[in-house]
């Protein structure tokens, strides 16, 4: 159980053990008569599977059901408790080490300043050390581990677990996996920030049991996840979900990426710092220049988003236009994916709330199609601060079949 199995018997075991697993969390107490109609698997085989996960500690009897005619069935649950994962979310600025339990319930947590500019080896080990103490701390012994999940902003070749490049932490070619595996003992997993995010706000947040929904993380970068059919989609080579170097202002300024006027380089937190520093350099009236002491230099996303709380009309007006930019980029994406749902988290939305979210709905509405328009819902990220290091956590228990890869029960039998 605790890596990939790789021969097909087993792959195919463990597939159907991650899906008996989904519908007793999903619909437990359940007998096992009724799991073997819901998974469509033969008695035999969902019997055995259910004899297995109890042995392992994942499932446990609770209580006697009613009786369909014959004798009376035993029922069975979900224990989320049995085992755990630690996820670690690293950013420029700092980094998050959670050990979560198999429902996403924090046991322990770690954060700790980051200074971006330090190498992969030296990453590496600091990454290990706080996934060590979160592991310390929440008193989990190492064998009741499921692996650990990384989540990096980063375009990352997932198979090799390599960090092709990471522009903020100014890495390139940074075998981030195999550095871990030197120092960490379990199953290791690599993933862009972004996908943590969407998986986290997917199985444990805002989208829980929406099927079709795009997850934005929008802060020092913009980047997005979608999910389609319940399915998590990644493209040919794993990257797809870039939404922030899509073109939304063709005469914009230039993009990192080498282009013009793409989303993130109107939106993320240096966009809006640099049009803050811009507009007072001009003269705007605005509480930001005395909050950062005349040094305009220093302005950051965060002293727009803390004067536009305090009604500064200045700091408002950026916000607006953010807000307006997003709608812009997310209007396409509606009128192409046609989601139930957008989810608009990172730490940009985190810190300005409302003040972002009505200026982008207000774009969404007026620039998308009636029908997808009528249909989307938008909704801030739910899990905080901590979300992308539980969406690693979570990343790490899809790996070794702890949580179905579809998180919904993939079937419309009733129970
Ligand atoms: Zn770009």
């Amino acid at each position: 159980m605790r890596k990939i199995a790789t021969g097909d018997m087993q792959l195919v075991r463990q597939i159907n053990r991650a899906a008996i697993l989904q519908i007793i969390r999903e619909k437990g107490p359940i007998s096992r008569v009724m799991l073997a109609r819901l998974s469509k698997l033969t008695s035999a085989t969902a019997f055995s599977i259910v004899e297995e996960l109890t042995g392992m500690g994942l499932v446990k009897e609770s209580g006697i059901g009613a009786s369909a005619g014959g004798r009376k069935p035993m029922l069975f649950e979900f224990n989320p408790s049995a085992f755990a994962a630690v996820g670690v979310d690293l950013r420029a600025n700092r980094l998050i080490a959670t050990v979560t339990d198999l429902e996403a319930q924090p046991l322990a947590k770690i954060v700790h300043p980051y200074h971006g500019q330090v190498d992969g080896p030296e990453g590496a080990r600091l990454i290990s050390q706080a996934a060590q103490e979160a592991i310390h701390i929440s008193g989990m012994p190492l064998d009741k581990l499921v692996g650990l999940g990384v989540s990096v902003p980063a375009l990352i070749d997932s198979n090799s677990g390599l960090v092709v490049q990471a522009v903020n932490l100014s890495w390139e070619q940074v075998p981030l996996r195999e550095l871990l595996r030197e120092q960490l003992d379990i199953p290791i997993h690599i993933i862009d920030v972004s996908i943590a995010l969407t998986v986290a706000e997917t199985y444990f947040g805002s989208g829980r049991g929406v099927q079709n929904l795009i997850c934005l993380n929008v802060g020092e970068g913009v980047g997005s996840g979608i999910v389609i059919g319940g399915q998590l989609y990644l493209g040919a080579d794993g990257v797809a979900g870039e939404i922030g170097h899509t073109t939304v202002d063709e005469d914009g300024p230039r993009c990192r990426c080498g282009n013009y006027g793409c989303l993130e380089r109107l939106v993320a937190n240096p966009a809006i710092a640099e049009r803050a520093i811009k507009g007072l350099k001009q003269g705007a009236i605005s509480s930001i220049r005395d909050s950062v002491g005349g040094k305009l230099e220093e302005v950051g996303a965060q002293d727009v988003v803390k004067a536009a709380k305090l009604a500064d009309g200045f700091a408002q007006s950026i916000l607006i236009e953010t807000g307006r930019y997003l709608g812009v980029g997310i209007a396409n994406v509606v009128n192409f994916l046609n989601p139930e749902m957008v989810i608009v988290g990172g730490s940009l939305p985190q810190m300005a709330g409302e003040l972002l979210l009505e200026p982008l709905r207000e774009a969404v509405q007026y620039r998308s199609l009636t029908i997808p328009a009528r249909r989307v819902r938008i909704l801030p990220a739910d899990l905080g601060i901590e979300a992308s290091s539980i969406g690693a956590a979570a990343w790490a228990m899809i790996q070794a079949g702890f949580l179905a890869e579809q998180p919904w029960v993939p079937t419309e039998a009733k129970v």
